[in-house]
């Protein structure tokens, strides 16, 4: 188990990139074009969230994976700056956080050829941004149908870390089964470990097994909810089996007030966030210090066993 290793990653996004805001089939605003076009009131909660990260992952000496959306090299400045001047690893979290599939039907919300047009910019705006080669994506919102595995590895895309066994419910196309907590080359039909053909490797989100039931983990909303206590007992058992993945938004440890967009109760998502998660976040690292790592490298590892 020690020597077994947990992906550490971040999806850099504001709190309107979230599907219930923008650009899902269910959000407030259609498109994140739409939402600039209307929004007057407060846009940035992201800047606050990344700085408490990133300095504690420098506290700590901690190098981790950051998916980055496209649309927040130009608006964050300062984020691109900091990490520019460290050494996590830096790969795509698509243009503009668009949800491509929709959320009950599981039909297109975006058509294949715009989803692809809108991974090939965000791919080149990042290279171009970061000087480095894109080649590890996550689907906004953790939507990935059957059909992106063929154009992510025709545009030069290595690994995928989005496919959530463990959610409430079903975010893919298919049928889920046969998904492990370690990584493994995916089936292009059905997103499983079976009969895999040597292309995209996949890094799963983490789940609890208990029984026949499986719950949900993964990190972010779960980990904000549940806390340390159940995903002590998430990754270590997902360590039993191999290596795992864990991921956060830097929006989690944000202390600003995210804005509503209706008179409506505030979502659930918004729940226990900035310094509470912070401070527990901490203990998460200084545990699992030894075993964490970048999503390259546990892509890396999967390639040489
Ligand atoms: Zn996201």
């Amino acid at each position: 188990m020690q020597k077994n290793k947990i992906a550490l990653s971040f999806d850099v996004e504001d709190w309107y990139h979230t599907p219930a805001i923008s650009g899902s089939s269910f959000a407030k605003y259609p498109t994140i074009e739409d939402f600039f076009a209307d929004w007057k009131g407060k846009i940035d909660c992201l800047s606050d969230g990344f700085f408490n990260l990133i300095n504690l992952l420098d506290k700590h000496e901690i190098k981790a994976t950051f998916f980055i959306v496209a649309d927040v090299i130009e608006r964050y400045p300062e984020i691109v700056d900091a990490l520019k001047k460290r050494n996590h690893e830096i790969q795509c979290h698509s243009l503009h956080h668009v949800s491509a599939i929709d959320s009950k039907t599981k039909k297109e919300y975006q058509s294949q050829e715009l989803w692809e047009k809108e991974l090939v910019e965000a791919k080149q705006i990042i290279e171009k941004t970061f000087n480095t080669p894109i080649y590890g994506y996550r689907a906004p919102g953790a939507y990935f149908a059957n059909w992106m595995v063929d154009i992510l590895e025709r545009n030069g895309f290595k690994y995928d870390s989005s496919v959530a066994y463990n959610s409430l419910y079903n975010k893919t196309n298919v049928t889920l089964n046969n998904i492990p907590t370690i990584p493994y080359f995916i089936n292009p039909q059905d997103l499983s470990n079976k009969t895999p053909h040597a292309g995209l490797v996949e890094l799963p989100w983490s789940y609890l097994k208990v029984s026949k039931y499986i719950l949900p983990a993964a990190g972010a909303f779960f980990y904000r909810l549940l806390g340390n206590r159940y995903f002590n007992l998430v990754i270590n058992q997902c360590l039993k089996n191999g290596d795992t993945m864990f991921y956060m938004h830097p929006l989690d440890f944000s202390n600003e007030k995210i804005p509503l967009t209706s008179n409506k109760t505030r979502p659930a998502y918004w729940i226990n966030m900035g310094d509470t998660t912070l401070k527990r976040f901490e203990k998460f690292l200084i545990k699992y210090k030894q075993n964490i790592t970048t999503c390259d490298e546990v892509y890396t590892r999967h390639l040489t066993k």
